[in-house]
């Protein structure tokens, strides 16, 4: 545990989106903290407010039809106050941003080149011949072969996983200590997702970024994460590090998720959806907004064994969850 400030602290964020006359939390009252040099995943179904809660983060979102309040501190600044001119000050210099789909994420009509040296010419005063530098070097670090050549072409001339690293690579550009990666590699295939999460790991070893890492997949979160928070129906549900989430898993949601892992001691194909527990994420509108937003999924549950209210409960030194319905929590059909 590190002695001083966070590097980022949320606290109580709410980001609501207006359908027709009513505002609905897509995230509601979260706060979590980020370290130097930690990675902390967020996971969670599609749905469950992930990446609206990364966009607050760095501010993308249009306040006409958003309402966000609570805090997201850095440095002595409450992001959420910021206007558009000090955030884009802060995008790319203090927080580095990795989206899902690469391809939409790069203009098609730059090269390689001038995509990355738009982030130096803005952020930093280094000198044309700095600048060429750094890109190379920057593609290189990232694992790109042939920089000078990939440094000339378009988007549309790379792979799936070449273009993630060069949007990677735009993200460190200017060393930010916080990146954002919201699903970085759900896009590719298994060989180079893996390849890009070693970069990240790499990366962060070198510069000591704290980076969350947004993800449904838990496979990456145990190959990569330090500490994890389990998002459902925007909240928090449960918080931990790694290891203890792992070994020692509480809320029914995270249960199931880890459930619904493949093990690689299984046999392909057998038994493996025996315990995952249907249904979806709510769609924002029809978000229970009392008691427990499981309960709904494991109605074979009690309703006693819910909490009206249900808050994070501290359970082990560095582990949270939500609800007291943990407690008196079997599988379907299991005993308790
Ligand atoms: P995740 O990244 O975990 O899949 P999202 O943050 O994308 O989840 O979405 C959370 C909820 O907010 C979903 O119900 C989604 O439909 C809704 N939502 C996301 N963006 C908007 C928007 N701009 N306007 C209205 N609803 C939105
Ligand atoms: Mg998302």
């Amino acid at each position: 545990m590190s002695t001083g400030k966070p590097l980022l602290e949320i606290n109580h964020l709410h980001t609501a989106f207006r359908i027709k006359d009513n505002y609905y939390d897509a995230v509601d009252d979260v706060s979590l903290t980020l370290e130097k040099n930690e990675i902390l995943a967020i996971v969670g179904e599609s749905g469950s407010g992930k990446s609206t809660l990364a966009t607050t983060i760095v501010g993308l979102h249009n306040k006409a039809n958003t309402q966000i309040t609570g805090e997201v501190l850095y440095q002595d600044l409450n992001l959420i106050d910021l206007n558009e001119t000090l955030y884009n000050r802060i995008r790319g210099n203090d927080i580095g941003m990795i989206f899902q789909d690469p391809l939409s994420a790069l203009n098609p009509l730059m090269t390689i080149f001038d995509q990355i040296e738009e982030a130096l010419i803005y952020h930093t005063k280094m000198s044309q011949e700095e600048r060429k530098n750094r890109v190379l070097e920057l593609l290189d670090q990232v694992g790109i072969p042939n920089p000078d050549r990939v440094a000339r072409q378009y988007p549309h001339q790379l792979s799936g996983g070449m273009r993630q690293r060069v949007v990677i690579a735009i993200a460190l550009s200017c060393k930010p200590p916080i990146i954002i990666a919201d699903e970085p590699t759900t896009a590719l295939d298994v060989t180079i997702q893996a390849q890009i999460l070693d970069l990240l790991n790499q990366l962060q070893d070198e510069t000591g970024a704290g980076i969350i890492l947004i993800t449904h997949d838990l496979g990456v979160v145990a190959e990569t994460a330090d500490r994890v928070a389990v998002m459902y129906a925007g909240e928090i549900v449960e918080m931990a590090s790694a290891v203890e989430l792992f070994t020692n898993p509480k809320h029914p949601y995270t249960r199931s998720l880890l459930k619904s892992m493949p093990q690689s001691d299984e046999l392909e194909g057998e038994s493996e959806e025996l315990h995952v527990i249907q249904g979806t994420v709510p769609s924002l509108k029809n978000l229970p907004r009392k008691g427990c937003r499981f309960a709904a999924r494991i109605p074979w549950i009690p309703a006693e064994a819910h909490e009206a209210n249900p808050t994070l409960h501290q359970v082990a030194p560095d582990h949270f969850v939500r609800c007291t319905c943990h407690e008196h929590f079997h599988f379907e059909g299991e005993a308790e």
